[in-house]
């Protein structure tokens, strides 16, 4: 295979960092990445001159405005407008100048709210969303069907995958407003660093959720790029093409609080926060379809943990706050 030029959209957050680790040592991959300060994805002028002056040959959308319920409840404007904006000036101007593939990043939110357990990619707008992150989900549907109207109408070949919960290096390791995950981390070395007794942990411990390593992430997206059209089309629909990512297994918030207890190495006792919301009581996805295109998650729970708190140590004073 000759050099392929492989342009990273995002490539500072977490997904975008993790894509360019998997794909740095390929030799057959130049990669091409850009700052905000020298590219802003917003402004469909420099975004389509970047298109023109580069020949990619393909391109990974993880760029995003991504927060917390908090930050989407307080911007819903900017999460709907930004998202929007980067994926249709991205997959235009990758259309015009002839960018054969492209893989676009979702989410788990594009589903809706009362979806059925593990939830199937035919879930996809059979209900109401969750109105706290509507605005984003919504252009995060957008993306999907950008894609396959692109292809639909002009035979390009854009994929997309929607990640489960994802952590790992990178991650909003705010203690109010990230996800569980980085925020029990650093609760946990925090208590454990000043010999604290106990850990609160939100709500009941009894929600179940399901975590990926963003390392096999971004193992997932690079897999789901280089499939042959033809094996892929045996799997998905051309109005129904985006894949899920994850483990397909779960945990209780309990379970999660305890390996990452053990991790962090804390020695005190957990104790709950009822007073904290639960959220859904359960958000699983169905990966069948992505296993029988080959791929499975192989970072197991306690080790990705480990890897993360790994990272969270030595990267702790610029740990994304
Ligand atoms: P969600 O999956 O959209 O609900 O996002 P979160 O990652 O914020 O929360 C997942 C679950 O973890 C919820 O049931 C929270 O109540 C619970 N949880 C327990 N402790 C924490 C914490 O310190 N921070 C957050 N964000 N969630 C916590």
């Amino acid at each position: 295979m000759s050099q392929q030029n492989v342009f990273i959209a995002g490539h500072r957050g977490m997904v975008g960092s993790a894509l360019v680790r998997a794909l740095e040592k390929d030799p057959n991959v130049r990669l091409l990445t850009r700052g905000r300060d020298q590219l802003d994805l917003l402004d469909q002028r420099q975004v389509t001159e970047f298109f023109g002056k580069h020949a990619v040959d393909q391109v990974y959308l993880a760029a995003a405005k991504v927060g917390g319920i908090h930050a989407n409840n307080e911007y819903p404007a900017a999460f709907i407008y930004e998202n929007l904006m980067i994926e249709a000036n991205i997959i235009h101007a990758a259309y015009k100048a002839g960018v054969k593939k492209l893989l676009f990043l979702g989410s788990s939110c594009i589903y809706p709210k009362f979806a059925e357990q593990p939830m199937r990619e035919e879930a996809l707008l059979t209900g109401v969303l969750e109105p706290t992150n509507e605005p984003y989900a919504i252009a995060k549907i957008a993306g999907i069907k950008l894609c396959e109207s692109y292809n639909r109408q002009y035979g390009t070949d854009y994929r997309s995958v929607m990640p489960t919960n994802l952590y790992g290096p990178n991650d909003n390791y705010h203690p109010q407003n990230s996800h569980v995950i980085p925020a029990l981390i650093r609760r946990f070395h925090e208590a454990k660093a000043r010999g604290d007794a106990e850990v609160v942990v939100w709500g009941s411990g009894a929600p179940m959720r399901e975590f990926l390593h963003v390392d096999d992430m971004a193992a997932a997206c690079v897999h789901v790029m280089g499939l042959e059209r033809e094996v892929l089309s045996r799997h998905v629909q051309p109005t129904l093409s985006h894949i899920n990512v994850g483990t397909g297994v779960d945990c209780t918030i309990r379970e999660l609080a305890e390996t990452v207890s053990k991790v962090v190495g804390f020695a005190g006792k957990l104790s709950f926060d009822a007073s904290k919301p639960d959220g859904t009581p359960r958000k699983l996805m169905d990966v069948s379809r992505l296993s029988s295109l080959g791929w499975n998650a192989s970072i197991a729970l306690e080790d990705g943990l480990a890897h993360a708190y790994g990272w969270f140590v030595a990267n702790a004073a610029q740990a994304r706050s």
